[in-house]
């Protein structure tokens, strides 16, 4: 879409923001999220189809990482959405007796939703939920890397909403760039670090609030008391699920020496029962990523690493073998960058305390996983940093309505789900209102009286 276009479809929505401000209530809103739920349930099988068609999604992953998480971010708005519009009273302070104090979220005005490609549907439209049920008009900017996806996206939301509501801007970084130089009132960006930093720098401009949602190594941390075959089934199905291509999935597991053997032949085995159908596991996105990730495992196997299984893979269909690697070391890319694909290292361990510091040496995590029992969990808790942590499970900290989500330093900024992501899209507008504030009495002239109050107001409230 040309630059020119993309400026009128954010005027029009621009021009509309105060009459919304003041007609977006309650009922509208309901009426908007419903209007996407329809969309959504009557789209079941397309959605279905263009993800199978992007990247050979199969339909049960479709279902539960992209359908339900959109049905349920709506079904729980819906819910909600009473409670977290209503203004919240705040005590008066001791020195503002008199007055009635208040926080009220309006919404922010026009906001711009980037999305990522791993997740096409879910990344896209969760957001859209968030700013809908806060009030706002949203430009959706849907990843230029799974077309099918993006196109059913734009005609599914133009079929829904007037273009001043909701409107699709498809294409790739060109129409980002574009749309990144318009004064909107929030962007929730989510995708890789390196484009997070672009996205903040053009916000800047404009002094724009910004939602991070971003990625890096997700690691996992055994412990000796951890349970080996619940371990193994969490960890095949987070790293495998979706090829690897997810945000939060494990990166990379640190196992204590003792059982490092012992585990890789639960996972391996566990790897197999769960991935071995051919149509299980989904395809890489394009062939720019197979070679990358393919590209990962030949050069660690060149360094030294062994694999314990997987390995090959087929370029014209873009399909990778589940892969773990023992033996990987620092100088490693696989080592280095996020893996983002069906490949697992396994380190082994002898001392958690080096391992907890090889974690804080590094770009804070979006999530970091822990096996064992809660003297370990509360460790690593209190001695790391990250952006959410799971204990004896993996992804479903991404997936619980009542949990923010959001990474830290590298991996993000800022949280959204659930009502972090309406407060995300909201303006806490507090609003103060004089009933009988005894202030006036501390206005010049500074005489003596107003002396001695100052003095009394300053020592009860310090
Ligand atoms: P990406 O950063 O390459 O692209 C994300 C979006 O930004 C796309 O819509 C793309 O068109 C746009 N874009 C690309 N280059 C741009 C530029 N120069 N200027 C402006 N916009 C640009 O990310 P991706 O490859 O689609 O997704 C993978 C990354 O996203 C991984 O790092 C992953 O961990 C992260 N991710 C994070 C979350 C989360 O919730 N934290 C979820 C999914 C993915």
């Amino acid at each position: 879409m040309a630059a020119r276009d993309l400026s009128e479809f954010f005027a029009a929505q621009a021009a509309l923001v105060p009459a919304r401000r003041a007609s977006f209530g309650r009922a509208e809103r309901l009426a908007a999220l419903e209007a996407l739920r329809g969309a959504v349930e009557g789209a079941r099988g397309e959605i279905t189809a263009a993800l199978e068609s992007d990247f050979g999604k199969h339909p049960v992953e479709t279902l539960l990482s992209e359908i339900l998480p959109v049905l349920s971010e709506i079904a729980h708005a819906r819910r909600h959405l009473r409670r977290w519009m209503r203004p919240r009273r705040v005590a008066p302070s001791l020195a503002m007796l008199g007055s009635r104090a208040r926080i009220v979220p309006q919404p922010k005005g026009v906001a711009l939703v980037i999305a990522p490609w791993n997740y096409p549907f879910s990344l896209a439209l969760g957001p859209l939920v968030s700013a809908l049920a806060a009030g706002c008009s949203v430009i959706v900017k849907p990843s230029e890397q799974t077309p099918v996806t993006s196109a059913l996206i734009a005609r599914l939301i133009g079929a829904t909403f007037p273009p001043d509501l909701v409107a699709v801007a498809e294409g790739g970084a060109d129409v980002s760039t574009g749309l990144l130089s318009l004064p909107f009132d929030h962007i929730f960006f989510t995708g890789s670090p390196a484009v997070g930093r672009i996205v903040m720098a053009a916000a800047a401009k404009h002094l724009t609030p910004v939602t991070l949602e971003l990625g890096g190594k997700s690691p996992v941390i055994l412990g000796t008391d951890s349970d080996l075959a619940g371990a193994a089934r969490w960890i095949a199905w987070g790293r495998f699920f979706n090829a690897g291509q997810t945000c939060v999935a494990p990166d990379h597991v640190y196992v204590p020496a003792g059982i490092a053997e012992a585990f890789a032949d639960r996972l391996k085995e566990e790897v197999a029962r769960m991935w071995s159908a051919p149509d299980a596991l989904a395809k890489i996105v394009s062939d720019r990523h197979w070679r990358r990730v393919k590209g990962l495992i030949d050069d660690a196997r060149a360094m030294g690493a062994t694999v314990v299984t997987g390995g090959q893979g087929d370029a014209a269909s873009r399909s990778l073998a589940p892969t773990i690697l023992t033996g990987t070391t620092g100088d490693m890319e696989v080592t280095r960058e996020e893996i983002f694909g069906p490949v697992l290292p396994l380190i082994p361990y002898d001392d958690l305390g080096a391992v907890i510091a090889g974690i804080n040496a590094g770009p804070r995590p979006l999530a970091l996983y822990v096996f064992g029992g809660q003297a370990l969990a509360d460790r690593v808790m209190r001695e790391t940093s990250s952006g959410s942590v799971g204990v004896n499970l993996t992804l479903l900290t991404f997936a619980h309505a009542n949990l923010p989500f959001g990474g830290i330093g590298n991996s993000g900024l800022g949280a959204g789900h659930g009502e972090a992501g309406f407060r995300a899209f909201s303006h806490d507008k507090p609003v103060l209102t004089n009933r009988f504030l005894a202030m006036p009495m501390l206005f010049p002239p500074y005489g003596a009286r107003v002396k001695r109050l100052a003095a009394l107001v300053t020592r009860l409230s310090g």
